[in-house]
């Protein structure tokens, strides 16, 4: 196992414990070209009105206590962290930022154009911004970022994908930063993550299959495991995708299984995005907000019998274990 350095990058500085963290969640998502172009649109991107409404939402987290969120968003989700820098300015719940690429498909063509096999050739540049974002820090902002983000939904490791994987499997072996994922769970996507992942030589156990939690398919949640690494039931509150009910039993199964130790906790949630008709989300998924872990979740996993110990793993120390950047190898 490698040697942990023992320190935690956030936006406004490494921290040596979290405390209570929630490992998939978005400040913002937005979309910089439609922002260019028609910068009146209804959604209305204003930075410090967004910031102060973020900051609040995040301000009440501490309350119900919750002291880091992990900001997911990367390129492709419009990953934008002079944005979150001020909302870092106005709470004093921690942030810790991503890099990474978010594709389900084709890479977006500046990538994908370049790299072996490509339009141009050369190098592929992908490992190489996602290492300067972890070792440098993020365009001049200075804010490193703490964790790796690679994806692939129901169309399987397509060769976008596939790129993307190898890349952050490099970067992470490189930095000793830990990788997370957006996985498909119907088509059991994560094996096939873990498998690329494996083959590039990364250590499973420095690996979150996110999305996992929309599963309740225990012998395949039990098989990532197995191969190794963390799962993350990280939507609670997307019960279009799997109810309330589903996603506590299978959490609080996995416990009684001796699992605590290898799951995280989280929503998937956004404080504002341009993508979204927070309307309609309201209606549709009145429970889809950074509060409903805190106020419905945790006491529903203890009614059914998981203990406070089990809690204190996948909210606490799972967290910090993951996310304790560790040497390079
Ligand atoms: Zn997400």
């Amino acid at each position: 196992m490698p040697e942990r350095t023992a320190e935690i990058e956030t936006v406004t500085g490494p921290v040596r414990d979290p405390g209570a963290t929630l490992m998939h969640e978005h400040i913002f998502g937005l979309s910089p070209e439609i922002l260019w172009n028609w910068p009146d649109i209804p959604e209305g991107w204003d930075l410090e009105l967004r910031a102060r409404e973020a900051a609040d939402k995040l301000t009440e987290l501490k309350d119900h206590g919750i002291d880091t969120v992990v900001d997911l968003t990367v390129i492709g989700l419009g990953r934008y962290v002079p944005a979150v820098q001020r909302v870092a300015e106005l709470t004093e719940v921690n942030i810790v930022v991503a890099t990474g690429l978010y594709t389900y498909d084709a890479l977006p063509p500046y990538f994908g154009n370049r790299g072996p096999g490509s339009l141009f050739g050369g190098p592929d540049r992908l490992a190489e911004f996602f290492v300067r974002d972890i070792a440098e820090g993020i365009g001049d902002t200075g804010v490193k970022a703490g964790i790796l983000k690679c994806a692939s939904d129901h169309l399987g490791m397509t060769g976008g994908c596939e790129r993307v994987f190898r890349a952050v499997a490099q970067a992470h072996r490189a930095t000793g930063v830990p990788i997370t994922t957006h996985s498909h769970s119907a088509s059991r996507g994560g094996l096939e993550q873990q498998k690329l992942l494996a083959s590039e030589g990364v250590d499973l156990s420095r690996v979150v299959i996110g999305h996992a939690g929309d599963s309740t398919d225990l012998a395949y949640l039990e098989e990532l495991i197995a191969n190794g690494s963390y799962l993350g039931m990280d939507r609670f509150g997307i019960n279009t995708i799997s109810p309330f009910e589903d996603r506590v039993a299978t959490v609080a199964a996995l416990c009684e299984r001796g699992h605590a130790g290898r799951m995280v906790l989280s929503h998937d949630s956004y404080c504002f995005n341009d993508r979204f008709d927070h309307e309609v989300v309201r209606r549709r998924h009145p429970d889809y907000h950074l509060l409903h872990i805190s106020r419905d979740v945790l006491p529903e996993l203890r009614r059914r019998g998981v203990t406070e110990e089990q809690i204190h793993r996948m909210l606490v120390a799972n967290p910090r274990d993951i996310l304790t950047r560790r040497e390079p190898y």
